[in-house]
């Protein structure tokens, strides 16, 4: 059965929130779990107009502790006080999360009806194993410790050939399902059919992935290939490069050299733009990615990608 998957960029700012850019953060949604990836001041507001269950948040990814990701944690952990949840909030994120949580907690005495588990992330891994999918993190180069994550579907089944099931003899019906589920059965004259005679070969799940705030890093892409959604950092033109690299942040062709060089890659979101830009000199950072990258969008805040299983 096909999960529903699908990214909304909450906001695509860097540095600073303008009055129409939220700072970057990102949720996906899986079904019925929420994953959300940074929180920087007004994180929820974007989260409210979208109109989400937002409050029941799986879990939070944090990429590192500058204040332009973290700043809206502790309104988030406060508003989600006010529904019942019985398993507790995960937040994932470099050395200091916990800290930061734990003294905001104390400090701003926030009363928390829940069980908050922060886990510190020391070396790059699978942080998180959902039903079907895992959350791994990955290094990235930025002025301090910080992660890019991938959310990873399981390998899926290869697509089920029905004429190759009637030519052996099973007829459509329940015997089909439970070749699609990849058991063996029993053909009208009584032939073993194993799922490997109907199936096409293994394809992998689905994949998105978040870089932000990062040097750019040829081994990167490496941990982003066959993303159907990567959503990367482009905060500078080219002609900005050296800013960028002195800052440890990343031009936007740089994000698509990354898209490009990773194989795969179905569409690039850029994000964590520079407030330097408005909504309309963004169309700079797009034409100078797309040149390596064609298949590069920019990310708005509340843009919702659904992310389908095509093949
Ligand atoms: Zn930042
Ligand atoms: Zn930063």
């Amino acid at each position: 059965m096909e999960m529903n998957l699908e990214a909304f960029i909450l906001g695509c700012g860097g540095m600073m929130p303008l009055p129409h850019r939220h700072l970057t953060s990102m949720l996906v949604r899986r079904e019925g779990d929420l994953f959300l990836f940074d929180a920087g001041e007004g994180t929820q507001v974007s989260l409210r107009r979208l109109n989400l269950r937002w409050k029941k948040i799986n879990a939070i990814f944090i990429s590192h502790t500058h204040a332009d990701h973290v700043t809206g944690l502790p309104g988030l952990l406060m508003l989600s006080s006010q529904v019942d949840r019985d398993e507790p909030l995960y937040i994932y994120g470099p050395p200091k999360i916990a800290e930061y949580v734990e003294s905001s907690r104390r400090v701003l005495d926030m009363y928390i009806n829940y069980d908050i588990i922060v886990k510190e992330i020391q070396a790059p891994a699978v942080c998180y194993e959902g039903d079907g999918f895992r959350i791994r993190a990955f290094p990235l180069r930025h002025t301090k410790t910080c992660y890019g994550y991938a959310l990873e579907e399981d390998m899926r089944p290869g697509a089920f050939h029905p004429e190759r099931a009637a030519e052996r003899g099973v007829p459509r019906g329940p015997l089909w399902s439970r070749l699609q589920a990849g058991q063996t059965v029993q053909s009208v004259d009584g032939m073993d059919v194993k799922p490997e005679d109907v199936l096409g070969s293994p394809r992998s799940g689905r994949k998105v992935s978040y870089i932000t705030d990062s040097l750019y890093f040829p081994e990167v892409a490496a941990e982003v290939s066959g993303s159907d959604l990567l959503v990367c950092e482009g905060m500078f033109e080219r002609e900005l490069l050296p800013s960028a690299v002195e800052k440890k942040h990343m031009a936007a062709f740089q994000a698509a050299t990354i898209a490009r060089d990773a194989g795969g890659v179905k569409k690039l979101a850029l994000i964590h733009y520079s407030p330097r830009y408005t909504d309309h000199d963004l169309r700079i950072l797009l034409d100078e990615a797309r040149q390596v990258f064609p298949e590069t969008v920019l990310s708005k805040d509340r843009l919702r990608f659904p992310i389908d299983n095509v093949d």
